[in-house]
């Protein structure tokens, strides 16, 4: 066996989700000879195999037995490749946790990223999923990103070299990015792995704070919002997600479960007549309507079922807190869709990206 290749690897600490799961093959990805001895193997033994490309596990949803090879982006290195008196460009690789990133550029006097502050997983990820949180989104900052493309790869010997010559550059716009979208989420698309990722960062702060909850938590750190700080952002968008969300280390969970629905102005003005309250925010000519608003007015938030349960303080968090396992966890959130679609005739969709038992993606 290569050195490397790991057998029949437990990855339930490896999902934030921490439902039982184990991989039939496991690499831990930690430069990129690793990646070409990896995707050479693959090619060469089992490329009729599932490949699941992970990094912090906080995005999933894996069943029991994944049935291919999981690559474990582990990557590190944070390289500054240009700067002037505006702005830095930075090249992150894709194993970095995403928020010591955050931490460490802003100490730098590098901004941009303090709203982004505390969401789990990797930099390789981030361009996924598009992340964003408080009116940020990566879309804004991404210049660039570096990614292998899967199927284009020949081998002919025990390491690839054609890693190398597979690898290109995406600009923004290439990325296709939109709410919680990405080229990378297209079924259409080649598969393809991302392995660096590059930032624009600037020199000076243009902060974010129009979300009501980052001036109610600089104001509790004894911050006026017109004088605060990128400091004070990142410490206040902190507190806010640590008051809001539930640590997956306490208590196993994916973060929103739920993307918040995108509805036409007309369907939108029905609901508004009918629940006053309904929080909603324009997105173009549409509507987003507040998915934990919905969930919670439904009466779902702190409901339990045997292991897994929505959270009491955040209707849109689903946790996983006895060891429940996809199983569980989906068929809470199927209740929770049919319930919202009764009362709203709005469709919820699932957030994170769920690993079928045959390791095929579902595609959300
Ligand atoms: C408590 C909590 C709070 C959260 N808050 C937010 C939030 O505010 N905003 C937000 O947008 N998200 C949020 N999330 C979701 C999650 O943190 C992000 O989507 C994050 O980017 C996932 O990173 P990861 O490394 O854990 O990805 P994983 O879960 O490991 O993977 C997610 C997907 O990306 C793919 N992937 C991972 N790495 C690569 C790579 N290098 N190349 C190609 N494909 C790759 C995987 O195959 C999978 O399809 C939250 C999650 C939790 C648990």
């Amino acid at each position: 066996m290569p050195i490397g290749l790991v057998e029949n690897q437990d990855l339930s600490s490896f999902n934030t989700l921490a439902v039982n799961a184990s991989a039939k093959y496991y690499w831990a990805i930690k430069s990129e000879a690793d990646l070409a001895s990896a995707l050479a193997w693959y090619k060469q033994h089992s490329s009729d195999l599932p490949l699941l490309v992970l990094g912090g596990g906080s995005n999933l949803i894996l069943s029991e037995s994944f049935p291919g090879l999981v690559l474990h982006m582990q990557s590190q290195g944070i390289d500054l490749l240009e700067e002037d008196s505006e702005s830095v460009l930075i090249e992150v690789a894709a194993g970095e946790n995403w928020h010591d990133l955050v931490c460490y550029c802003t100490q730098q006097g590098w901004y941009g990223l303090e709203n982004l502050a505390l969401i789990p997983g990797a930099a390789g990820a981030a361009p996924i999923q598009n992340i964003g949180a408080y009116g940020v989104e990566l879309c804004q900052v991404l210049e660039s990103l570096h990614c292998v493309e899967i199927d284009g790869i020949e081998v002919d010997g025990p390491d690839c070299d054609d890693v190398e010559k597979s690898s290109h550059e995406l600009n923004n716009q290439q990325c296709q990015f939109a709410y919680r979208d990405s080229i990378f989420k297209n079924p259409n698309e080649p598969r393809r792995i991302i392995t660096s990722i590059r930032l624009r960062l600037k020199r000076s702060a243009s902060l974010n704070i129009q979300y009501p909850g980052i001036q109610q938590s600089l104001k509790a750190l004894g911050v006026e919002p017109e004088q605060a700080r990128p400091e004070d952002v990142l410490q206040a968008v902190c507190n806010l997600r640590r008051e809001k969300l539930p640590d997956p280390s306490e208590l196993p969970n994916v973060g929103s479960f739920f993307k918040n629905p995108i509805v036409s102005a007309e369907h939108y003005q029905a609901l508004k007549a009918e629940f006053a309250d309904l929080v909603a925010y324009p997105h173009g000519e549409q509507y987003k309507l507040a998915a934990g608003w919905l969930i919670d007015q439904a009466g779902w938030k702190g409901h339990r079922d045997e292991k897994v349960a929505v959270h009491d303080r955040q209707a849109l968090v689903l946790v996983n807190f006895q060891q429940g396992s996809a199983s569980d966890v989906l068929a809470l959130a199927k209740k929770i869709q049919d319930d919202i679609w009764q009362r709203y005739q709005v469709a919820l969709e699932i957030e994170p990206r769920h690993i079928m038992a045959n390791g095929m993606l579902v595609q959300n």
